[in-house]
């Protein structure tokens, strides 16, 4: 699929094609990409699809449409999409029933650490609750994530309270095309040169580690840094 068409979907239908031909995932988890490792899993939506506060540069430069893997390249039966159409679907549509797929899935997957959202971001208050709700039962998991929804005024309070339970960290990602700063009592996560310079570059794209699980700054709950990131090129 070309990206202009992938772009142009119509959301539901396309959603409505995939949760009809395809059974129901158990789990959510994919399996950690090259810079996260084997070790990370994320759970993962529909990019640009399913970013209500997406910018200017994302839309440029979208990790989840321009790099390699690009969803929208993977055959509809993939594991990636059928996985991202239904948490698509579940997260507007019924949000009780995500929360028991993400317990599930935080108790059976085999994984612990988790990253919410390779590709896709925050979208409705219910899919936040199912989280807090899931996460407070699974004590024995780290989840972390990037999000532009705190851009989102009806969602940055839920996002406030899940960036708050203790085994979650989140950060504010910002770039230079967006008109508003991040919340002062936020972690930011953004790109060198676009913000304010202030925090750690990636030590993974700096060539220092292999991948997150060998640096572990973007869960670990002590490290209070913002993260800078270079472009993807
Ligand atoms: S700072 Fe560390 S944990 Fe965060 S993205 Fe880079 S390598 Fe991964």
């Amino acid at each position: 699929m070309k990206i202009s068409k992938y772009l142009s979907l119509d959301k539901e239908e396309f959603i409505k094609k995939i949760i009809t031909t395809y059974p129901e995932p158990e789990t959510l988890e994919i399996v950690g990409n090259r810079k996260l490792g084997k070790a990370i899993a994320h759970i993962s939506g529909l990019p640009y699809h399913d970013c209500p506060s997406k910018s200017e540069w994302c839309m440029k430069k979208c990790y989840g449409i321009y790099n390699n893997r690009k969803i929208f390249n993977c055959s509809e039966k993939s594991n990636l999409m059928v996985k991202a159409a239904y948490y698509s679907h579940l997260s507007n549509t019924n949000p009780e029933k995500l929360s028991k797929v993400l317990i599930r899935t935080f108790n059976k997957s085999g994984y612990y650490i988790f990253r919410i959202h390779v590709d896709g971001d925050f979208f409705t208050v219910g899919q936040i609750e199912a989280y807090i709700s899931a996460i407070k039962r699974c004590k024995h998991v780290k989840v972390f994530f990037f999000t532009r929804s705190w851009n989102n005024s009806e969602l940055l309070p839920y996002l406030n309270k899940l960036k708050s339970l203790p085994n979650v960290k989140g950060f504010a990602s910002v770039d230079f095309s967006m008109d508003k700063q991040p919340p002062s009592d936020w972690l930011s996560a953004s790109i060198v040169g676009h913000f304010n310079n202030v925090g750690i570059v990636c030590p993974e794209q700096l060539k220092k580690v292999e991948n997150c699980i060998r640096c572990g700054i973007c869960f670990n709950k002590r490290i209070n840094k913002n993260i800078l990131f270079f472009e993807h090129s």
